[in-house]
Protein backbone atom coordinates (compact mmCIF):
# COMPACT_ATOMS: atom_id res chain seq x y z
CA UNK A 1 0.00 0.00 0.00
CA UNK A 2 1.21 3.15 -1.20
CA UNK A 3 -1.16 7.01 -0.29
CA UNK A 4 -0.54 10.27 0.50
CA UNK A 5 -2.22 12.39 2.96
CA UNK A 6 -2.31 16.49 2.92
CA UNK A 7 -1.96 17.74 5.75
CA UNK A 8 -1.80 21.21 4.91
CA UNK A 9 -2.08 23.00 1.47
CA UNK A 10 -2.24 26.55 1.68
CA UNK A 11 0.77 28.96 0.25
CA UNK A 12 2.52 31.31 2.61
CA UNK A 13 -0.11 31.37 5.51
CA UNK A 14 -2.53 29.22 7.41
CA UNK A 15 -6.54 30.15 6.75
CA UNK A 16 -9.60 28.88 8.42
CA UNK A 17 -9.79 25.74 5.54
CA UNK A 18 -6.15 25.06 5.30
CA UNK A 19 -2.97 24.45 6.90
CA UNK A 20 0.51 25.50 5.45
CA UNK A 21 2.31 23.10 4.10
CA UNK A 22 3.05 19.62 4.82
CA UNK A 23 2.40 16.20 3.71
CA UNK A 24 2.76 12.59 4.77
CA UNK A 25 2.75 9.47 2.54
CA UNK A 26 2.53 6.01 4.20
CA UNK A 27 4.06 3.22 2.21
CA UNK A 28 3.68 -0.60 3.75
CA UNK A 29 3.24 0.89 7.00
CA UNK A 30 6.44 3.52 6.97
CA UNK A 31 5.83 7.24 7.30
CA UNK A 32 7.59 9.75 5.62
CA UNK A 33 6.94 13.30 6.12
CA UNK A 34 7.79 16.17 3.87
CA UNK A 35 7.87 19.36 4.91
CA UNK A 36 6.29 20.75 8.61
CA UNK A 37 4.58 23.89 8.25
CA UNK A 38 3.70 25.17 11.82
CA UNK A 39 0.92 23.39 12.89
CA UNK A 40 1.36 19.84 11.32
CA UNK A 41 1.57 18.34 14.94
CA UNK A 42 -2.25 18.92 14.99
CA UNK A 43 -2.73 17.86 11.75
CA UNK A 44 -1.33 14.53 12.18
CA UNK A 45 -3.68 13.97 15.04
CA UNK A 46 -6.66 15.42 13.29
CA UNK A 47 -6.03 12.85 10.24
CA UNK A 48 -4.59 9.81 11.65
CA UNK A 49 -1.17 10.38 11.11
CA UNK A 50 1.36 7.97 12.23
CA UNK A 51 3.72 9.90 14.85
CA UNK A 52 6.49 6.78 14.64
CA UNK A 53 8.19 8.48 11.97
CA UNK A 54 12.00 8.72 11.73
CA UNK A 55 12.64 11.11 8.48
CA UNK A 56 11.21 14.47 7.18
CA UNK A 57 12.39 15.87 4.05
CA UNK A 58 12.30 19.85 3.60
CA UNK A 59 12.42 21.56 0.22
CA UNK A 60 13.46 25.28 1.47
CA UNK A 61 13.05 27.25 4.27
CA UNK A 62 10.69 29.78 4.14
CA UNK A 63 8.66 29.70 7.32
CA UNK A 64 5.45 28.05 6.05
CA UNK A 65 7.31 24.98 5.75
CA UNK A 66 9.43 24.40 8.77
CA UNK A 67 8.27 26.03 11.74
CA UNK A 68 6.38 22.93 12.50
CA UNK A 69 9.39 20.77 13.25
CA UNK A 70 9.67 23.10 16.48
CA UNK A 71 6.51 21.53 17.96
CA UNK A 72 6.38 18.25 16.74
CA UNK A 73 10.25 17.54 17.75
CA UNK A 74 9.30 18.93 21.48
CA UNK A 75 6.01 16.68 21.21
CA UNK A 76 8.06 13.37 20.21
CA UNK A 77 10.41 14.13 23.15
CA UNK A 78 7.69 14.34 25.96
CA UNK A 79 6.81 10.54 24.31
CA UNK A 80 9.80 8.86 25.70
CA UNK A 81 10.78 8.21 22.27
CA UNK A 82 14.26 7.03 21.92
CA UNK A 83 15.13 6.51 18.25
CA UNK A 84 16.72 9.27 16.63
CA UNK A 85 15.08 11.13 13.82
CA UNK A 86 16.83 12.43 10.51
CA UNK A 87 16.04 15.57 8.70
CA UNK A 88 16.30 16.66 4.90
CA UNK A 89 16.45 19.16 3.48
CA UNK A 90 19.12 21.73 1.48
CA UNK A 91 22.47 23.68 1.76
CA UNK A 92 21.65 25.79 5.03
CA UNK A 93 19.43 22.71 6.72
CA UNK A 94 22.23 22.42 9.41
CA UNK A 95 21.52 26.08 10.26
CA UNK A 96 18.32 26.83 10.08
CA UNK A 97 16.98 23.32 11.39
CA UNK A 98 19.77 23.20 13.74
CA UNK A 99 18.59 26.09 15.61
CA UNK A 100 14.99 25.45 15.20
CA UNK A 101 15.54 21.98 17.41
CA UNK A 102 17.79 23.88 19.90
CA UNK A 103 14.87 26.47 20.97
CA UNK A 104 13.76 27.11 23.89
CA UNK A 105 14.99 25.29 27.17
CA UNK A 106 14.04 21.85 26.90
CA UNK A 107 16.47 19.05 25.59
CA UNK A 108 15.33 17.09 23.12
CA UNK A 109 15.88 13.39 24.68
CA UNK A 110 17.03 11.71 21.30
CA UNK A 111 19.18 12.37 18.33
CA UNK A 112 18.24 14.72 15.71
CA UNK A 113 20.87 14.17 12.88
CA UNK A 114 20.53 16.90 9.78
CA UNK A 115 21.23 15.85 6.80
CA UNK A 116 21.71 18.58 3.75
CA UNK A 117 21.11 17.06 0.22
CA UNK A 118 21.64 18.44 -3.22
CA UNK A 119 20.59 18.30 -6.46
CA UNK A 120 21.15 14.28 -8.13
CA UNK A 121 21.56 12.76 -4.53
CA UNK A 122 19.81 9.44 -4.36
CA UNK A 123 18.79 8.53 -0.50
CA UNK A 124 19.15 5.02 -0.70
CA UNK A 125 20.41 2.45 1.68
CA UNK A 126 19.24 3.54 5.03
CA UNK A 127 16.74 5.21 6.62
CA UNK A 128 18.69 7.15 9.09
CA UNK A 129 17.66 4.63 11.70
CA UNK A 130 20.16 1.47 10.52
CA UNK A 131 16.56 0.08 8.70
CA UNK A 132 17.79 -1.25 5.49
CA UNK A 133 15.31 0.76 2.79
CA UNK A 134 15.52 -1.94 0.72
CA UNK A 135 12.50 -1.37 -1.64
CA UNK A 136 12.48 2.38 -2.88
CA UNK A 137 14.66 5.12 -2.90
CA UNK A 138 14.39 8.51 -3.23
CA UNK A 139 15.77 11.07 -5.28
CA UNK A 140 16.81 15.00 -4.58
CA UNK A 141 16.24 17.18 -7.57
CA UNK A 142 17.13 20.69 -7.69
CA UNK A 143 13.54 23.52 -7.84
CA UNK A 144 13.72 26.95 -9.07
CA UNK A 145 12.12 29.06 -6.08
CA UNK A 146 14.90 31.75 -6.12
CA UNK A 147 17.91 29.75 -4.24
CA UNK A 148 18.86 26.02 -3.31
CA UNK A 149 15.38 24.46 -3.27
CA UNK A 150 15.30 20.93 -3.81
CA UNK A 151 12.02 18.60 -4.77
CA UNK A 152 11.70 14.80 -3.64
CA UNK A 153 10.70 11.59 -5.95
CA UNK A 154 9.98 8.62 -4.22
CA UNK A 155 10.83 5.38 -6.53
CA UNK A 156 9.77 1.90 -6.22
CA UNK A 157 12.46 -0.12 -7.53
CA UNK A 158 11.50 -2.92 -10.23
CA UNK A 159 8.99 -5.56 -9.29
CA UNK A 160 9.02 -9.15 -10.71
CA UNK A 161 7.37 -9.86 -13.53
CA UNK A 162 4.43 -11.96 -13.51
CA UNK A 163 4.18 -15.93 -12.74
CA UNK A 164 2.17 -17.33 -15.37
CA UNK A 165 1.19 -21.16 -13.44
CA UNK A 166 -0.13 -22.54 -16.39
CA UNK A 167 2.89 -21.98 -18.33
CA UNK A 168 5.04 -23.21 -15.66
CA UNK A 169 2.65 -26.64 -15.17
CA UNK A 170 2.96 -27.28 -19.37
CA UNK A 171 7.14 -27.21 -18.60
CA UNK A 172 6.63 -29.99 -16.16
CA UNK A 173 7.29 -28.14 -13.33
CA UNK A 174 4.97 -28.98 -10.15
CA UNK A 175 3.22 -26.57 -7.99
CA UNK A 176 5.61 -25.69 -4.70
CA UNK A 177 8.28 -24.25 -3.74
CA UNK A 178 9.71 -24.57 -7.15
CA UNK A 179 7.45 -21.87 -8.22
CA UNK A 180 8.92 -19.63 -5.58
CA UNK A 181 11.84 -20.25 -7.68
CA UNK A 182 11.09 -19.52 -10.90
CA UNK A 183 9.38 -16.34 -9.42
CA UNK A 184 12.34 -14.97 -7.96
CA UNK A 185 14.15 -15.37 -11.62
CA UNK A 186 15.86 -18.64 -10.72
CA UNK A 187 16.20 -21.64 -13.11
CA UNK A 188 15.38 -25.32 -11.36
CA UNK A 189 16.33 -28.86 -11.71
CA UNK A 190 13.36 -30.65 -11.95
CA UNK A 191 13.36 -34.70 -11.15
CA UNK A 192 13.72 -36.11 -14.52
CA UNK A 193 17.03 -34.01 -14.63
CA UNK A 194 15.79 -31.28 -17.31
CA UNK A 195 16.67 -28.08 -16.15
CA UNK A 196 13.61 -25.13 -16.47
CA UNK A 197 14.45 -21.42 -16.60
CA UNK A 198 12.18 -18.70 -15.84
CA UNK A 199 12.09 -17.35 -18.82
CA UNK A 200 8.81 -17.46 -20.89
CA UNK A 201 7.57 -18.31 -17.41
CA UNK A 202 7.94 -15.31 -15.27
CA UNK A 203 6.64 -11.80 -17.24
CA UNK A 204 9.30 -8.71 -17.74
CA UNK A 205 9.88 -6.79 -14.66
CA UNK A 206 7.44 -4.28 -13.64
CA UNK A 207 7.94 -1.23 -13.21
CA UNK A 208 7.63 0.03 -9.09
CA UNK A 209 5.33 2.63 -8.46
CA UNK A 210 7.00 7.02 -8.12
CA UNK A 211 5.60 9.61 -6.50
CA UNK A 212 7.45 13.21 -6.91
CA UNK A 213 6.88 16.08 -4.51
CA UNK A 214 8.20 19.98 -5.82
CA UNK A 215 7.88 21.96 -2.70
CA UNK A 216 7.66 25.56 -4.22
CA UNK A 217 8.70 25.95 -7.66
CA UNK A 218 8.48 27.84 -11.09
CA UNK A 219 7.50 24.86 -13.59
CA UNK A 220 11.30 23.93 -14.74
CA UNK A 221 13.20 21.14 -16.60
CA UNK A 222 14.41 19.33 -13.58
CA UNK A 223 10.71 18.58 -12.53
CA UNK A 224 9.79 17.46 -15.52
CA UNK A 225 12.97 14.72 -15.69
CA UNK A 226 12.00 13.58 -12.31
CA UNK A 227 8.55 13.13 -12.79
CA UNK A 228 8.83 11.10 -16.33
CA UNK A 229 6.31 8.46 -16.05
CA UNK A 230 5.25 9.06 -12.59
CA UNK A 231 2.48 7.59 -11.05
CA UNK A 232 1.77 10.99 -9.02
CA UNK A 233 2.67 14.38 -9.59
CA UNK A 234 2.38 16.60 -6.46
CA UNK A 235 2.77 19.62 -7.81
CA UNK A 236 2.98 23.19 -6.46
CA UNK A 237 0.24 25.82 -7.83
CA UNK A 238 -0.17 28.76 -5.98
CA UNK A 239 -1.73 31.24 -8.29
CA UNK A 240 -4.50 30.99 -11.56
CA UNK A 241 -4.14 32.45 -14.76
CA UNK A 242 -4.88 36.18 -14.29
CA UNK A 243 -1.97 36.31 -11.76
CA UNK A 244 0.57 34.53 -13.84
CA UNK A 245 3.16 37.30 -13.82
CA UNK A 246 2.90 37.58 -9.76
CA UNK A 247 4.00 33.55 -10.03
CA UNK A 248 6.98 34.36 -11.93
CA UNK A 249 8.25 37.08 -9.81
CA UNK A 250 7.54 35.21 -6.50
CA UNK A 251 9.17 31.82 -7.49
CA UNK A 252 5.92 29.93 -7.77
CA UNK A 253 3.65 28.50 -10.14
CA UNK A 254 0.47 28.55 -12.01
CA UNK A 255 -2.23 25.73 -12.20
CA UNK A 256 -1.64 25.61 -15.91
CA UNK A 257 2.22 25.94 -15.56
CA UNK A 258 1.77 22.72 -13.44
CA UNK A 259 -0.50 20.89 -15.34
CA UNK A 260 2.34 21.70 -18.55
CA UNK A 261 4.96 20.00 -16.68
CA UNK A 262 2.47 16.75 -16.22
CA UNK A 263 1.81 17.12 -19.56
CA UNK A 264 5.50 16.58 -20.45
CA UNK A 265 6.62 14.59 -18.02
CA UNK A 266 3.87 12.15 -19.42
CA UNK A 267 2.74 11.86 -15.38
CA UNK A 268 -0.37 9.31 -14.61
CA UNK A 269 -2.00 12.09 -12.28
CA UNK A 270 -1.37 15.62 -10.71
CA UNK A 271 -2.59 16.83 -8.11
CA UNK A 272 -2.06 20.72 -6.96
CA UNK A 273 -1.07 22.19 -3.48
CA UNK A 274 0.14 25.21 -2.16
CA UNK A 275 -2.42 26.98 -3.09
CA UNK A 276 -2.79 30.91 -2.43
CA UNK A 277 -5.73 32.23 0.08
CA UNK A 278 -7.91 33.31 -2.32
CA UNK A 279 -8.50 29.53 -3.15
CA UNK A 280 -9.00 28.93 0.45
CA UNK A 281 -12.56 27.77 -0.14
CA UNK A 282 -12.95 27.51 -3.40
CA UNK A 283 -9.83 26.51 -5.80
CA UNK A 284 -12.52 25.05 -8.46
CA UNK A 285 -10.76 28.07 -11.16
CA UNK A 286 -7.46 26.27 -10.53
CA UNK A 287 -8.52 22.94 -11.47
CA UNK A 288 -10.53 23.82 -14.43
CA UNK A 289 -7.02 25.84 -15.97
CA UNK A 290 -5.30 22.58 -14.86
CA UNK A 291 -7.43 20.38 -16.63
CA UNK A 292 -7.61 22.47 -20.11
CA UNK A 293 -4.22 21.32 -20.68
CA UNK A 294 -3.83 17.94 -18.46
CA UNK A 295 -7.18 16.00 -17.55
CA UNK A 296 -6.00 14.11 -14.43
CA UNK A 297 -6.10 16.90 -12.45
CA UNK A 298 -7.25 17.48 -8.77
CA UNK A 299 -6.86 20.18 -5.86
CA UNK A 300 -5.48 19.13 -2.70
CA UNK A 301 -7.62 19.25 0.58
CA UNK A 302 -6.68 19.42 3.54
CA UNK A 303 -7.33 15.78 5.13
CA UNK A 304 -7.18 14.47 1.80
CA UNK A 305 -5.40 11.10 1.22
CA UNK A 306 -4.84 9.47 -2.31
CA UNK A 307 -3.87 6.01 -2.74
CA UNK A 308 -1.19 5.35 -5.40
CA UNK A 309 -2.39 1.81 -7.17
CA UNK A 310 0.68 -0.11 -9.31
CA UNK A 311 0.08 1.49 -13.19
CA UNK A 312 -0.65 -2.66 -13.92
ZN1 LIG B 1 5.59 28.11 0.46
ZN1 LIG C 1 8.70 29.14 -0.61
Amino acid sequence: MLSVTFLGTSAARPTVERNVSAMALVREGETLLFECGEGTQRQMMRYGVSFALSEIFFTHFHADHFLGVIGLIRTLGLQTRAEPMVLYGPKGAKKVLGQAIQLGVERVPFGVDIREVKPGDVIGSDNGNGAPRTAYQIQVFGTEHGGGSVGYALREHERSGRFDPDKARAAGVPEGYLWGKLQKGETVDLADGRKVSAEGIVGAKRPGRVVVFTGDTRPCAAVIDAAQGADLLIHEATFGEEEKERAKETGHSTAREAAQVALAAKARRLVLSHVSARYSISADELVKEAREVFKETIVAKDGMTIEVPFAD
